[in-house]
């Protein structure tokens, strides 16, 4: 069936473009995670066209259907849990038309995010979704997911820019959604379903986003506290003084601790907390009157240090540290389980301490770190996959946080989606009455059940066993 599906396939995209040697097919196995699993095979069309004579030959022959950016998703995306078919997107990388008249570009999925960054701040406009992953996410991974990152605090998420979307259905058709127009509301929205609907509703081949001036200015500066309890009580204040810093985000000790015995930086070893404030804008002494402000509200609630940045190598230094928390995690333990919950502003102390009380239960090194001003968190919880009793524990402790999150008044993901990480979860977040809802919209859209199947959606299975019954190499169920 493969051979067969394989050359209907190489009927549709350049030579070259099909691939299904498992030499080839491993590289579409992993994302962000430490799951994996082969697809039967992969296909990387050029356009809107090729995507639609793909998915209808994958309806045809009732083969699951699975869109890939860059992979680089942080809740197992785009493993193919069932098989099926790839369908990268690499090489939709143009970006069609940067129009400033109406203040928009469009752009192919496949897009690198950084690169349409760069493009329009070259015609002096600005994107301001900016996941930590920039330099590998595409477009449309980052609509599929409603990414997010430091800057949506002031300016929002992917969602908020989002204003025309072509999308592949599951029958092949082609709907185009919104165009240029920055206000709409004429009938359901329709495009908002796909945004962060993980690929589970249509293939979006382009689209359309609005953008932002450009800021001439931006000022930095870092706070470090000896107690957690005066950065959150920092992070309320400033939220509630009438500034909307552009960036405002959270290290907790054990990460400040891990990140200092990679750089070797001089970071404040002894702190529990260190706050990174940002503000931008076309006026460099409006920014510096802002975080003038910040820094005055952390001092007065104890700060340790406060360092205000005043050159762009200054700047740079100091988000060195936040920069380079991924990396500085990699070293500490060979997996990591990047959790992405969201809570209140105001309950961030007492999650904290949930995930400390988790941490020391389950015997898990669990920093903290996240974009304190959404209350977007990311506990990372740092094992060994090849060690079946820590991954328990993993499980145990994941499963507390979710829990303790929920109970906060939070929930599961801001920014990476659910996936299969999650998924389990989602009636414990939402309710079972929109689990249902949502289950009824996938109907709709993808009556057969073909596109990224095992997403989004719980299995079934229930939570024990959650982590175990993921598809990876050193787990149980081999690709
Ligand atoms: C080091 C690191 C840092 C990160 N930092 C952030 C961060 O700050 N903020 C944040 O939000 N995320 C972050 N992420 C997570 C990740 O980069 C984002 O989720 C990103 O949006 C994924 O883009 P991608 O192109 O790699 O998508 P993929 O991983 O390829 O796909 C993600 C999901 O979207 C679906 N999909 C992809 N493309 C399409 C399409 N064209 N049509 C339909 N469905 C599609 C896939 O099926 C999958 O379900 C980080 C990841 C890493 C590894």
């Amino acid at each position: 069936m493969t051979i067969a599906l394989a050359d209907e396939l190489r009927a549709v995209v350049a030579p070259g473009y099909v691939h299904t040697a498992p030499s080839e097919i491993i590289s579409y196995s992993y994302d962000g995670t430490f799951q994996q699993r082969r697809p039967d095979l992969a296909v990387s069309p050029a356009s809107t066209d090729e995507v639609a004579q793909i998915v209808k030959l994958a309806k045809e022959r009732k083969t699951p259907i699975i869109a890939r950016g860059a992979s680089s998703g942080l809740a197992g995306g785009t493993i193919p849990e069932s098989g099926g078919i790839i369908l990268n997107l690499a090489r939709m990388n143009q970006i069609v038309e940067i129009d400033t008249d109406n203040v928009c570009v469009t752009a192919q999925a496949g897009v690198v995010t950084l690169q349409l960054q760069q493009a329009v701040e070259k015609a002096g406009l600005f994107y301001p979704p900016d996941p930590a992953s920039s330099r590998q996410s595409t477009i449309g991974g980052n609509v599929a997911t409603n990414a997010g990152g430091p800057r949506c605090l002031k300016y929002g998420v992917t969602r908020d820019y989002v204003i025309g979307l072509t999308v592949v259905l599951a029958s092949g058709d082609i709907l185009k959604l919104g165009g240029k127009v920055t206000k709409n509301a004429t009938g359901y929205q329709l495009m908002q379903l796909f945004v962060g609907s993980e690929g589970t509703l249509g293939i979006v081949t382009e689209v359309t986003l609005k953008l932002a001036p450009l800021p001439r200015a931006r000022v930095t500066a870092v706070a470090t506290f000896e107690k957690l309890a005066q950065a959150s009580q920092a992070v309320s204040r400033i939220m509630a003084s009438g500034i909307l810093p552009a960036t405002l985000e959270l290290m907790d000790g054990t990460t400040i601790n891990v990140v200092e015995d990679f750089l070797q930086m001089g970071l404040p070893r002894h702190a529990e907390a260190m706050l990174l404030l940002e503000q931008d804008g076309t006026d460099a002494g409006v920014a510096r009157a802002d975080v003038d402000r910040m820094a005055e509200v952390c001092r007065a609630l104890g700060a340790a240090e406060v360092t205000v940045a005043t050159t762009n190598a200054e700047r740079d230094q100091l988000w060195r540290a936040r920069r380079s928390v991924s990396a500085a995690l990699g070293r500490l333990r060979p997996n990591k389980l990047g959790e992405d919950i969201v809570v209140p502003k105001s309950a961030i102390p007492e999650m904290i301490a949930s995930v400390r009380q988790i941490a020391s239960r389950y015997e898990l090194p669990i920093p903290v770190f996240g974009h304190a001003g959404d209350g977007n968190l990311h506990p990372n919880i740092l094992f060994d996959l090849r060690d079946p009793d820590e991954v328990r524990r993993v499980e145990c402790a994941a499963r507390d946080i979710f829990r303790a999150a929920i109970r906060l008044g939070g929930t599961l993901s801001g920014e990476h989606g659910i996936g299969t990480l999650k998924r389990e979860f989602l009636a414990e977040a939402q309710g079972a009455l929109a689990v249902d809802l949502s289950r009824a919209i996938k109907r709709v859209f993808d009556p057969d059940g073909l596109l990224n199947p095992g997403k989004v959606f719980p299995t079934g299975r229930g939570t024990e066993g959650f982590l175990a019954d993921l598809p990876t190499l050193a787990g149980t169920t081999p690709g």
